[in-house]
């Protein structure tokens, strides 16, 4: 693994891809498998997904994209949750911040990544069972306080999906920027959350003409605080807190101006401005400007004290194989190419 920068200069974005296998429809549709992984990490990507095509990319060298790792279609909610996502619940449990994001167009596996099913629990159910396994191992567990909250923003507007109703204000505070009213929930076990989870995602807008459909415009986002005491060297009793933000992002599929010239020239236009937003975050904060827009959009208000610094911060590119949605997954893959 490359060294990850905590300085504070230029932030280090650790960047996956996240191959799924290809569904029912695109097979009945004819699809071809226009995506392929090698060496754990390199991603090739052809329109036609015929074989020469991949082998001429493949000895042109260089014409492919590369990421801290690819996990191609068999790959397990597990070893997805172990390569990107473990590393940052430890450093929780130190008292530092950090995110995770999947990232994609529609359809492409976010929600599959983040919350997946009852059977294959994703991202956020196994980054909380993995947290309270952790909690029980130290000798001072019982001083440690697991909060959630999980919210959506929709159209710039904030709700609390653990208790949805009014849209919700954001304010700052001495501890930053807050929804007011959001809940925190106490959370003391596994099962228990993985419900209210699935309950929670049940809340998230849907888009008015596919009734069943979660809108691809709305972004959840679920915050895991850990709080807890520990003594200092002078053995004075200091309160420690982590907090860990896990984003199932909106649809990328209208998205894909990254810079702020083209996010105001776009504002009219009916195209998700958090999204826009958060590239704007992301691409300042590899290029180390002193400058992170975060003031534009509600998703990176919430995300203000996540986000750089000294926070880990992970993307998940979410792809489907179909050559069906060739165009969308190259617009994945250069997107999650400029986050490195
Ligand atoms: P998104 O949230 O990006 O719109 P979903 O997570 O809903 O996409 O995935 C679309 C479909 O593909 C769903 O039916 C989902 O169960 C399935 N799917 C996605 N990723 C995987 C995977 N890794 N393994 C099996 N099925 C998957
Ligand atoms: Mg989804």
């Amino acid at each position: 693994a490359r060294e990850r920068n905590c300085g504070g200069d230029h932030s280090r974005i650790l960047v996956f891809v996240r191959l799924r296998p290809m569904v029912k429809r695109e097979r009945e549709a004819g699809s071809r498998c226009c995506v392929r992984i090698a060496n754990r990490r390199d991603v090739y990507l052809t329109e036609f997904g015929n074989e020469n095509d991949y082998l001429r990319l493949k000895r042109l060298r260089g014409r492919h994209f590369a990421f801290d790792a690819s996990f191609p279609d068999s790959a397990t909610q597990h070893e997805v949750y172990s390569a990107t996502t473990a590393e940052l619940v430890e450093a929780v449990l130190q008292g530092r911040n950090g995110s995770v994001f999947c990232y994609g167009a529609t359809g492409a596996g976010k929600t599959y990544t983040m919350l997946g099913t009852v059977e294959n629990p994703g991202v956020m159910v196994l980054a909380i069972k993995d947290l309270f396994t952790k909690i029980r191992q130290r000798s001072c567990d019982g001083n440690h306080v697991v909060q959630l909250s999980y919210l959506e923003v929709y159209n710039e507007t904030v709700r609390d999906l653990l208790s949805p109703g009014r849209p919700l204000v954001l304010r700052e505070d001495k501890q930053g920027i807050v929804a007011a009213g959001l809940t925190q929930y106490r959370a003391y076990s596994t099962d228990e959350v993985m419900a209210l989870l699935f309950q929670g995602n049940q809340n998230r807008t849907t888009e008015p003409t596919r009734a069943n459909e979660t809108s691809s415009r709305s972004h959840a986002i679920l915050q895991v605080v850990v709080e807890y005491r520990v003594k200092d060297a002078a053995m004075n009793v200091i309160n420690r807190v982590g907090k860990l933000s896990l984003i199932d992002l909106a649809g990328s599929e209208r998205a894909l101006a990254t810079d702020q010239r083209t996010l105001r020239s776009l504002e009219g236009a009916n195209i998700n401005r958090s999204l826009l937003a958060l590239s704007s975050c992301i691409n300042a904060l590899v290029e180390g400007k002193r400058h992170i827009p975060y003031r534009n959009s509600k998703l990176t208000q919430l995300l203000k004290d996540s986000l750089g610094g000294s926070c880990n911060t992970v993307m998940i590119a979410n792809i489907s194989p179909s050559n069906l949605s060739f165009g969308e997954t190259q617009n994945t893959l250069h997107w999650a190419d400029r986050a490195k």
